[in-house]
Order: structure tokens, then sequence, then C-alpha cells
């Protein structure tokens, strides 16, 4: 695995556009469980009960929504970015990273450091919400206290219209901007690296297909292997955390060395 990383670090350096896709696995090395696994969120709920039809539909269901999705906002909200969020964040902080394109909602990225206009959310973000008819955007605590003490459903102080976490629900469209940008940036990419996702949700496990058919190097990090495993230039079965932290000090010792040749 040595090599391996000794071959993506060069490949940072060496690179001018490096694009990182990042997906659950890499929250659930933050303790954040993933969701669709046995005895997660979805095995007590019916995801049927929490399609975005339903909760347009009625109030009731609206409350139902709100009782699940705050069971699944508590360990997102306490969550701590890990050594990849943290290497990711290094990789702007260097001039490397072009955008981070993730399908996470737990805003770890944010939090690690990375600035807003780098990343792109393709489920949208459980760190706000939003008025479904004006569009007014909240804080996601504010709200969620005010479902600990006033109201089962929360609505908008200015229109009065339901609010809804600013997540992509099943049966909710992805997000226009973000989804056309992110296929533009993976076009355009030299560099692509999945970090912990399996590539299985659908239309964004098709975006390292778009980089690589582009011309791009495809590095793919995941515990499991993945779709796109045979097409990768380097794949690594392993932790995103440890692993990514290899490669950046690989990144910033060669970053270090290219100055002291200058220097001579
Ligand atoms: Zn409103």
């Amino acid at each position: 695995m040595e090599g391996q990383i000794e071959r993506i670090a060069q490949w940072i350096v060496s690179s001018k556009r490096v694009v990182v896709f990042s997906g659950a696995g890499l929250s659930t090395e933050s303790g954040i469980p993933d969701f669709r696994s046995p005895g997660g969120v979805w095995d007590r709920y019916d995801p049927e009960d929490f399609y975005f039809q339903k909760f347009i539909a009625s109030e009731a269901s609206r409350e139902k929504y709100w009782k699940m999705a705050t069971e699944m906002y508590e360990p997102m909200k306490k969550a701590q970015p890990n050594l990849a969020h943290l290497a990711i964040a290094e990789l702007e902080k260097l001039g490397k990273l072009d955008c981070v394109i993730t399908q996470n909602i737990d805003g770890l990225h944010a939090k690690a450091g990375n600035s807003e206009e780098k990343i792109l959310e393709l489920h949208g973000t459980a760190m706000h919400v939003t008025c479904l008819d004006c569009g007014k955007r909240y804080d996601r605590d504010e709200i969620q206290e005010r479902l600990q003490k006033e109201v089962n459903v929360p609505h908008c102080d200015d229109c009065k219209g339901p609010l809804k976490p600013a997540t992509i629900s099943f049966g909710q469209s992805m997000p226009e901007r973000e989804t056309q940008e992110a296929y533009h940036r993976s076009s355009l990419s030299d560099l692509f690296i999945v970090i912990g996702s399996s590539l299985v949700v659908q239309p964004a496990a098709s975006m390292p297909l778009v980089a690589k058919r582009s011309g791009a190097k495809l590095v793919i990090i995941n515990r499991d292997p993945t779709p796109y495993d045979d097409m990768a230039d380097v794949v690594i079965h392993s932790q995103a955390g440890p692993t990514m932290a290899s490669i950046l000090e690989k990144v910033k010792k060669s970053a270090e060395k290219r100055m002291e040749d200058r220097r001579c």
C-alpha cells in the first residue's frame, strides 16, 4: 500500500485540478451511523413515509418526518471531522483542491475548514432548514430548539410555509446548480479521488466515469470494493482517515522538497 500512497501523493503534487468525491464512509468514520445499514434509521422507519410528495401533502407526514429527522440529526450535530476531512481541508490550503463533491449532508467538510465555495453538496445539507414556500433559510439548531420546546412541526416566520431540512429527500430532484457544477468540474479534473463512497447511489456515482472519460486519473479509497474499481488507476480498500493522513504527509514532504530545490 505504501507504493500506492506514494503514487497518489505524486499525482496530487503534479495535477492541476484535483477533485475529491466523498461519501457515507467518510461520515461513518466520524461516528455518524450509515442510515442504510442494518439497525439504521431505515430499519425503524418506513422510507415510504418520507417521500417528498408525502411531506408536501400533510401536516401528519411532516410531523413524522421531523421526528425521524431529529433522530438522524443528533449524531451529526455531535460529530467531528476525522483525519480524512482534515486532509482534504489541508489540500485546499496547499492550493491543491479544485473542489470536493460530497454525497454527505453532515457539514463536516466545512467544519474541517474547507471554504463554502469549494464544497458541492449533492444531497443538500442537514445543517440548514428551508421554507418550502418562500425559500427562507434557517440555522438547523434554531429550529431543533423550537421542536424541543414549542412545536411538532415548524413553520416559516415570514410566510408560515412548511419548513424542511435542506437535504434532498426521496422523490425530490437533485439540486440543479450543484449537480451541473459537479459534472462540469468532474469533466475538467485531471485527478479524481473517491473517498469513502461505494459509488452505488446514482446519478452522483457516474461522476468518476465522467472524469475518467475526460482523461483524469481515477483513485478510489474505500473500505469495500466498488463497481468502478476495475477502471481506477489506483484502488485502496482501507479506512479513509489514516490513508488520507499518510497521503497528505507525503504531499507536504514533496512540496517542501520542491521549495528546497528551488532555493538551491
Ligand atoms: Zn417562508
